[in-house]
């Protein structure tokens, strides 16, 4: 007889997420391109906004975050009642599956999906359903084939990390005409900034007039405040209203409300952010494909990441080693069925000539 108490056999089947590492092993100097953070860093208005929070320390911030999800609607004409706050979108997906997943229910996602799915499916008990890729990306065709009488959530990434691939406006309208209106469509937009306005993927317009989409964003990519755990969600009143039940109260904090606010006035620093990304990574994309002699090959990208495959000598785990003991962080993921790929996130200049000479030097000692 068990004389403890016994956690959840649902949450002991959870893998703890992993972090992308922001230290070598060696401790030296290190070019962090590992989370999909911003090489720029962030507005200037949103530093000082946040610094301008420093008095405040003994207030709780506003729960309801009201300036807050004014000022995310307004730009992009929606609803602030329909707009819920997160720390990070991390919490936003979990109050998805929250609000629409139990024990007995399956929740779909991508082969090569973002690790939270996982991790929020099985943290409510629910059953995570994994379905296969194609080359890489999202297959709509494999979703609508995996869905059973128990699914309540669909989780879509577009574009997905830690793929980058990127699936089209009409790829997401016929993925969402084909599911039954009793199942959850969440559409994670984690990179939706990063993508051109006529690649937009017509996702916030359905989660404006659906009444089965979720869309979520973040303020920790092409805004640069990871540091300060911001993300909302748009979708149906109904849900936003139960996503709310289960909210952390205090869940966003006064200085992060604030520095969001100041960002999303800053539209000059976004597009400084998109352009720099833009540029980089096709720098980055041609400089790999220049080395598919030696076996590398890059999954076209559309967020601010690359996903390189090694198929030759130099395998993925001996180059993330050898680019770490050179002072650049990588992401590898064998954990996510990746062993055989590199995720780096476009970072300055200089970080991505270096990490391309060090790249090099590896191949070429590996024969
Ligand atoms: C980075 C990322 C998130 C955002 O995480 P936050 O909790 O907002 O920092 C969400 N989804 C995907 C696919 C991501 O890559």
């Amino acid at each position: 007889m068990t004389t403890i108490p016994r956690p959840k056999d649902w949450v002991m089947g959870i893998n703890a997420y992993v972090p992308g590492k922001a230290a070598t092993a060696s401790g030296g100097p290190v070019a962090k391109l590992s989370s999909n953070e911003n090489p720029l860093g962030q507005s200037a208005a949103a530093r000082d906004a946040f610094a301008a929070r420093a008095a405040g320390l003994d207030r709780y911030p506003d729960a309801a975050a009201t300036a807050l999800r004014e000022a995310i609607a307004a730009p992009l004409g929606l609803d602030p009642a329909r707009v819920i706050h997160g720390a990070g979108s991390d919490e936003v997906l979990n109050m998805a599956v929250g609000a629409y997943a139990g024990p007995g229910d399956e929740v779909i996602h991508v082969r090569y999906g973002f690790a939270m799915y996982e991790i929020a499916t099985r943290r409510v008990g629910a059953t995570p359903v994994v379905v296969p890729d194609k080359d890489y990306g999202t297959d709509v065709d494999a979703i609508l084939a995996a869905v059973t009488d128990r699914t309540t959530l669909v989780f879509v990434a577009n574009p997905n990390n830690p793929t980058g691939t990127y699936v089209a406006r009409d790829e997401i309208a016929r993925l969402h005409a084909g599911l039954r209106p009793d199942i959850m469509l969440v559409i994670d937009q984690a990179y939706a900034e990063y993508l051109a306005p006529e690649e937009d993927d017509g996702a916030l317009e359905l989660a404006k007039t659906a009444d089965n989409v979720i869309v979520t964003r973040t303020f920790s990519k092409i805004y640069g405040l990871a540091g300060e755990r911001i993300g909302w969600g748009y979708g149906p009143a109904a849900a936003i209203d139960a996503m709310h039940r289960i909210r952390g109260p205090f869940n966003v904090t006064t200085a992060g409300q604030s520095a969001a606010i100041a960002a999303v006035a800053d539209t000059a620093f976004v597009e400084a952010s998109r352009a720099h990304n833009d540029r980089w990574l096709a720098w980055l994309t041609a400089e790999i494909e220049a080395l598919g002699n030696a076996g590398l090959r890059a999954v076209p990208s559309r967020g601010n990441f690359l996903l390189v495959l090694f198929e030759g000598r130099l395998s993925a785990e001996a180059a993330y080693h050898g680019l770490m003991d050179a002072g650049f962080i990588v992401r590898w993921l064998p954990g996510q069925g990746l062993g055989n790929g590199l995720r780096i996130t476009i970072g300055t200049e200089d970080e991505l000539r270096g990490l391309m000479a060090a790249l090099r030097t590896l191949i070429d000692d590996a024969g």
